[in-house]
């Protein structure tokens, strides 16, 4: 009889060592898969996608992109830095790509290769706003690879097809099963670039945190209302790809209006860069620090956070979850 509990404590052992904690969110997941492996079959994925690719030859808007890439990267490695997750950064070697092509799509790999589609920039277009909606795209990016979404996805992908049996394999380091759960995760080798649908929960957690990382990079994290709104309206025809892969709901907009001006309290302050003129304008205060603490912010930020989790459960959806 003992013999029969042996496996499912091991098992139960193993599940629990593979569990982290969204430090943005505090939403507990599930990892079998390491850091390690991920990044290494992501790369390869990378890559492969980069040599098939086309880079965009307008210096200009590829300025644009890396210009705001930079700053969210900067903004995710500070906030990183400040929860004490720096390790989770030794392996990011972050990379900002504008490709040629025609759909609405945008994402970034875990190791911080972010790529942005010349179709999305075209539909954020040109006006005051345009740094500021770049922001909300790259911050929802970043934030998938922050949160180790995709890590999460590739486990689950593993555990669904492989089943306990999984866990000796994986914890022996990478396999041919690990590229192709990490493949199909992202939607890589068949349809270049697409992800595949992440859940509600990993979307609206990007978007969470991605307003943080848009408003610690100076940026108005509001930005992301109207651009989920605009993608909307342009999906009357064909369904952009953008959509059918991140899907967009009233309900997603309107986390973003309930959540972004308490985002902006908690965030404000420790931005690392000057205000974008949006953000600016769109300040209600001037008492914020001048931008040298992320840290302490980060840190206030993610002890509020366990009572702003608790408020948000009479609304039927727990970020914190
Ligand atoms: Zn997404």
């Amino acid at each position: 009889m003992k013999k029969q509990h042996f496996i499912p404590l091991a098992l139960a052992a193993t599940m629990l060592a593979a569990c982290s904690t969204v430090s943005m969110t505090g939403r507990r997941q599930l990892n079998i898969v390491s850091e390690a492996d991920i990044l290494s079959a992501s790369l390869t994925e990378y890559q492969s996608y980069m040599q098939s690719a086309t880079k965009s030859r307008d210096a200009a808007a590829t300025q644009v992109v890396t210009t705001v890439a930079q700053r969210i990267a900067a903004a995710a490695e500070a906030y990183l830095t400040a929860v004490g997750q720096e390790a989770d950064l030794q392996n990011y070697a972050w990379e900002f790509n504008l490709v040629e092509d025609p759909q609405l799509n945008a994402f970034c790999m875990p190791g911080g290769k972010i790529v942005v589609y010349t179709g999305m920039l075209n539909l954020i277009g040109n006006g005051t706003d345009r740094d500021d909606e770049l922001a909300a795209v790259i911050g929802h990016e970043v934030s998938h690879a922050i949160a180790k979404h995709g890590q999460e996805r590739a486990s689950q992908q593993m555990l669904a097809s492989m089943g306990s049996s999984v866990l000796s394999g994986v914890m022996s380091g990478a396999s041919s099963q690990l590229q192709s759960a990490v493949a199909t995760a992202y939607g890589l080798g068949t349809q270049y670039g697409a992800l595949l649908p992440f859940s509600r929960k990993h979307e609206l957690e990007a978007d969470y945190m991605g307003s943080v990382l848009a408003t610690l990079a100076g940026y108005d994290a509001d930005a992301a209302i109207t651009l989920w709104q605009k993608m909307e309206a342009q999906s009357s025809g064909s369904q952009p790809t953008f959509l059918s892969t991140h899907p967009s709901s009233t309900k997603r907009i309107s986390e973003l209006q309930k959540n972004n001006p308490q985002v902006k309290r908690d965030y404000a302050a420790a931005a690392l860069f000057p205000s974008s003129a949006a953000a600016a304008a769109k300040a209600t205060t001037s008492t914020a620090a001048p931008a040298s603490s992320a840290k302490a912010s980060a840190t206030t930020a993610k002890s509020k956070k366990a009572t702003t989790t608790a408020k948000k459960s009479s609304t039927g959806y727990r970020i914190g979850n």
